[in-house]
């Protein structure tokens, strides 16, 4: 569903991906590590095209993001974006967060919102805070709903940047079981993660970023048996 092909970006004379390449199949989780400014973030904005690309090839959900015309709504609608802040709006409550974009950028009627509302709050386990306001809740309950949202809108891809990198452990945990319940629901996914135990737990492959190339790449184990230096600095005893 996911494919990136000699991917480069710069930002003026800062080239930040250096012919970036891997692939996502359909219900895979792919994890993005490595250290701070090695592109990960960037990667992923490409995938949802927050970000244009200079050179290579992009494809997700059928949709062709190099060159060319992007349908930018209908890419939107095949692919959720979660990042480390959750930008819910804070003087609507956590239904209305999530019906808002229902409502008026998919036009779906209302019964049908409030519907599709109350399943994906269910699905991260917060359905008692409906009416609730975003202050009310802590801040792994702002990023589920954060995460509901998404999920509202049914996409084929979900990428999640950091999304617990804000949180304590506790809260961390619960964001993360989430993660994990919508991986075993065949979601296929990319997580941009400094949780190296969840990432060799619940991803298909990692991608091992260093100054802006897939450095190594593999299954879990290489979280375990890293071939490169690199990796093998990385991770040091984090695991
Ligand atoms: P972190 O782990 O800290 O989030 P990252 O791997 O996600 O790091 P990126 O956010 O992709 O790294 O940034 C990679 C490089 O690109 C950095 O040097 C950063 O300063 C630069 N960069 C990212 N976004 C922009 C932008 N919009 N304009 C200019 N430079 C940018
Ligand atoms: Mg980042």
């Amino acid at each position: 569903v996911v494919s990136l092909q000699n991917v480069h970006k710069s930002f003026g004379s800062n080239q930040v991906l250096k012919g970036v390449s891997f692939d996502i199949a359909r219900g895979q989780v792919v994890a993005i590590i490595g250290q701070s400014g090695s592109g990960k973030s960037t990667a992923l904005r490409c995938i949802d095209r927050l970000e244009t690309i200079d050179e290579g090839h992009i494809q997700v959900c059928g949709h062709q993001l190099d060159g060319g015309k992007v349908d930018l709504e209908q890419l939107r609608k095949d692919v959720g974006i979660v990042f480390q802040s959750y930008n819910l709006f804070p003087h609507l409550t956590v239904g209305r967060n999530i019906t808002l974009a229902l409502r008026h950028v998919r036009k779906l009627p209302r019964k049908t919102c409030e519907e599709r509302a109350r399943q994906v709050l269910e699905t991260v386990g917060l359905l008692e805070k409906y009416d609730s306001y975003p202050e009310q809740l802590s801040g792994g309950q702002q990023q589920r709903v954060a995460i509901a949202r998404s999920l509202a809108m049914e996409p084929q891809v979900m990428l999640f940047d950091e999304v617990t990198s804000a949180l304590d452990p506790k809260l961390t945990g619960e964001v993360l079981k989430v993660i994990e319940k919508l991986a075993e629901g065949g979601m296929t996914m990319v997580l941009v993660t400094h949780e190296m135990a969840f990432a060799r737990r619940v991803a298909d492959q990692i991608v091992f970023m260093h100054h802006g190339q897939v450095w190594e790449t593999g299954g879990p184990d290489i979280l375990v048996n890293p071939q490169t230096q690199e990796l093998q600095d990385f991770i040091g005893n984090g695991l």
